[in-house]
């Protein structure tokens, strides 16, 4: 079959790699579509340890395909069923598992492999982390229940309810998904983010109130403004940018919650307002990755159209204009590139649904 390799940083190839057979607990699934995400792009620079602990190996992780054939005792899935397969599976035995929280599981079983024609998904990831799709559902919105279930986790730890305001800080893809999920759940949302072609795709797509941080001297004053001086309820941070985690800090209300959603570069730090932090109450949490309920509500959303992502396919290609993809998205001239490994379509914008 054709793939797209990641043998190391800054070395990615297409080529003809093995048709992968399925062993035991396994399913092999056929790729009907993957999506680009913005930790490819810096996971293809600088490698990841924790996602990708071997090389070489299939890139990609966000997908969703029809099972092809099922290894001897694989249970629960037959061939021709449409799934979603996520990206990792949790242990279920370890402390944090039987606490509720296997997106900290401390030995979360990583799968990667998108970015090819057939994947073979792991028997531990079989039984805990792929879901059948309904009859209907478009694979590349399915492929979606990955980043939209980590989207989903920021915001209930962020609580988001009916009625809030909330400031989502970066407007890339992950940013936008986070924005949907809360304006599902009936929160005012400003989506913060530089003027750009991504910016103007964000706002005629109607996710939320698209506010340009340039047109504001100060951001956290500018979010007080837009919310009668209070400040927002909630602010998600998803950038993965210290400064901004400090202006995501600023910009939360009295009584307010701050979701870190991005990740920051190892090492750094940020200061925090002790004053504000105690006498105004405010909830710092982080949000990380995904649990298996969080892909299956996720799906939910998506099945019930209650979250339409689409719009935010902004391109689509074939496997061997991946490495093609991913330079666009770090030039932020994408948001999500649909990869259909059936056609070799080369790279081609996608115009607005
Ligand atoms: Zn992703
Ligand atoms: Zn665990």
């Amino acid at each position: 079959m054709k793939a797209v390799v990641f043998y190391g940083p800054n070395d990615l190839r297409y080529e003809e790699v093995p048709t992968p057979r399925p062993e035991r607990g396994e399913l092999l699934v056929r790729i009907d579509a993957a999506l680009t995400c913005g930790t490819d792009v810096k996971t293809a620079r600088r490698g990841h340890p924790v996602m990708i602990p071997r090389v070489p190996t299939v890139f990609g992780h966000e997908l969703a395909g029809t099972v092809v054939a099922a290894g001897e005792g694989a249970r629960g899935f037959q061939e021709g069923d449409r799934v979603v397969a996520a990206n990792s599976a949790p242990c279920g035995q370890c402390p944090l598992c039987r606490a509720g929280r296997s997106n900290l599981c401390e030995d979360l079983l990583f799968v990667n492999g998108a970015y090819g024609e057939y994947i073979a998904l792991p028997p531990r990831l079989v039984e805990k982390n792929v879901v059948r799709l309904a009859q209907g559902t478009p694979a590349a919105r399915a492929a979606f229940a990955e980043p939209l279930a980590c989207a989903l986790l920021g915001v209930e730890r962020g609580r988001i309810e009916s009625g809030q305001t909330v400031a989502v800080f970066g407007h890339g893809p992950v940013g936008c998904l986070i924005a949907m999920v809360a304006a599902a759940r009936k929160a005012r949302v400003l989506l913060l983010g530089k003027r750009g072609w991504r910016l103007d795709r964000v706002r005629k797509l109607g996710v939320a109130e698209a506010v340009d941080v340039l047109d504001l001297p100060d951001v956290a004053d500018g979010v007080r403004q837009l919310t009668g001086g209070r400040g927002a309820d909630v602010t998600v941070d998803a950038t993965g940018r210290p400064e901004v985690w400090e202006q995501a800090m600023a910009a939360a209300g009295k009584g307010g919650t701050v979701v870190f959603f991005g990740g920051c570069p190892p090492g750094t730090t940020v200061r925090l307002d002790t004053r504000r932090a105690h006498y105004e109450e405010l909830t710092l949490v982080g949000a990380f990755h995904h649990t298996p309920e969080a892909i299956r509500r996720a799906i939910e959303l998506l099945e019930s159209e209650m979250v339409v992502p689409d719009g935010l396919i902004t391109h689509r290609t074939g496997l061997p204009s991946v490495r093609e993809a991913l330079e666009l998205m770090s030039r932020g001239q994408a948001l999500k590139i649909l990869v259909d490994p059936r056609h070799d379509a080369i790279l081609g914008e996608i115009a607005l649904p």
